[in-house]
């Protein structure tokens, strides 16, 4: 069985003290690729130089929401000359993130239109976050032509998944499905076609309910399979292979 972690921030410093040990139980418990997504420039070059050294790590680059005060205009320069010698299989992860106390909508905007006006330039996928704000993700996206992606540890209503899907987009499912509280994801999840569905960990953040409140890692990704097992009519091995094909079509890995 093959698995694909459509999600996670390995470069982060909370694996810098076993990285090796972390990838060494991610390849145990199958999975076969991982899709690390770039979050501020700074980054980027932590993520290019850890990649380049693993042929199962897939390098994204993007400016993220939560950061969008530290961002510049001469950011998103960069990152379309960045893009010209570093491989990369997606932009992000960019978007969008209506919490309390996240930067001002506007500004948050700006980036994440600027990151999808790259993405069709260089025909990439775009890899979205998406909390409180997949109204404004929908209609924004709605202005790119035959743009694509995924929307990473999805949170919005099925009707909105739909609409996403209708767009050109796959719905990530992660840890947060494995909480019983979560009815309105696992309700989703238990419903969009699997064509259109990823599994990610989002790690070392968002762990499922056996890991609260620890780091989070790829390998647990087994448990956000499990939980889809419970919730819908496929088998373990249909769901890994569909989701894992999903991901290989999406990042052309
Ligand atoms: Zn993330």
């Amino acid at each position: 069985m093959e698995i694909i972690d459509a999600h996670c921030h390995l470069d982060f410093e909370a694996f810098d003290t076993d990285r090796s040990a972390v990838m060494s139980r991610a390849s145990e418990a199958g999975i076969e690729k991982i899709v690390v997504p770039g979050v501020s420039a700074e980054n980027w070059p932590r993520i290019h130089a850890l990649c380049s050294q693993d042929s199962r790590l897939h390098a994204c680059y993007g400016l993220h929401p939560y950061l969008t005060e530290k961002h510049s205009d001469q950011d998103i320069d960069t990152l379309s000359n960045w893009l010209d010698s570093h491989e990369s299989v997606a932009i992000g992860e960019c978007g969008l993130d209506y919490r309390k106390g996240q930067p001002p909508k506007q500004k948050q905007l700006h980036f994440f239109e600027a990151q999808l006006r790259i993405a069709t330039d260089c025909d990439l996928p775009v890899v979205i976050h998406s909390v409180k704000a997949t109204e404004d993700v929908i209609q924004t996206v709605s202005k790119f032509n035959s743009i694509r992606g995924m929307v990473h540890s999805y949170s919005g209503s099925y009707e909105q998944a739909l609409q996403l899907i209708d767009l050109g987009f796959y719905i990530s499912i992660g840890g947060q499905i494995t909480y019983d509280k979560a009815r309105k994801l696992r309700a989703t999840a238990s419903d969009i076609p699997l064509q259109s569905m990823l599994l990610e960990t989002d790690a070392p953040d968002q762990p499922d309910a056996e890991h609260v409140n620890q780091r989070n890692e790829p390998a647990y990704i087994v448990n956000v399979l499990d939980a889809l097992v419970d919730l819908r009519d496929e088998t373990k091995e249909e769901i890994a292979e569909q989701t894992t094909a999903n991901a290989k079509a999406l990042f052309k890995i």
